[in-house]
């Protein structure tokens, strides 16, 4: 398939996009900090419970310019997750998942002010149920928001072609900075192969 260059402005050839999870506190106290100084702009994908323990910072991180996304309000994962066996993904319907979730978009609505635009499955799982009766809830997330972000992925997004509903989301957590370019510069030379260009989600733990 031949495609035309993707226009990034002043001719940049790929985006990178810094993402964090679950409201931790580090994240105020070591991320925020660091971001300001860089005027480095970043998503929070944050979960009500952590929120509730600062909810001013939070006020404050959004106000200087970064994206607060939606993560659900009670986090569920698989229940392979000793943390998730009473809040299992196998035991939703799709309803639950989204009552979980418009719980979430009300409760930052109350507390921040805005409507989240982006969202971020929690253990980047996107399925409910088990066997046949497993049902995806990506159609739900395509539904309420213009991304949703998964994690633990292999590849970059083609802003052509992806979907932006399950864009995928690569890990950096405990990755040196030498790690990190390497992962990047391997963007690129994917990108100098199909002459298109990249978005390219990582998601890190402060
Ligand atoms: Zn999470």
């Amino acid at each position: 398939m031949q495609l035309k260059k993707f226009p990034w402005p002043e001719n940049k050839r790929c985006a990178l996009s810094l993402t964090f999870d679950d409201s931790l506190i580090s994240q105020i106290n070591n991320g925020f900090p660091l971001f300001e100084k860089h005027n480095v702009k970043v998503t929070f994908y944050i979960s009500p419970n952590h929120l509730k323990q600062r909810h001013v910072n939070w006020k404050e991180v959004m106000q200087n310019g970064h994206e607060i996304g939606n993560h659900t309000m009670t986090h569920p994962c698989t229940i392979n997750f000793p943390f998730s066996r009473n809040n299992a993904l196998e035991n939703y319907t799709l309803e639950q998942i989204e009552e979980d979730i418009n719980n979430a978009n009300k409760f930052i609505l109350k507390t921040l002010g805005i409507s989240p635009n982006s969202f971020a499955y929690p253990c980047g799982q996107k399925f409910i149920g088990r066997g046949p009766n497993t049902k995806s809830y990506v159609p739900i997330i395509a539904k309420k928001f213009l991304t949703g972000r998964g994690f633990l992925d292999e590849s970059p997004n083609d802003p052509w072609l992806c979907d932006f509903s399950q864009l995928l989301g690569m890990e950096c957590d405990g990755k040196s900075f030498e790690e990190l370019k390497t992962l990047l510069v391997s963007c690129f030379s994917q990108d100098e192969v199909v002459s298109h260009s990249r978005i390219f989600f990582v998601s890190i733990r402060l």
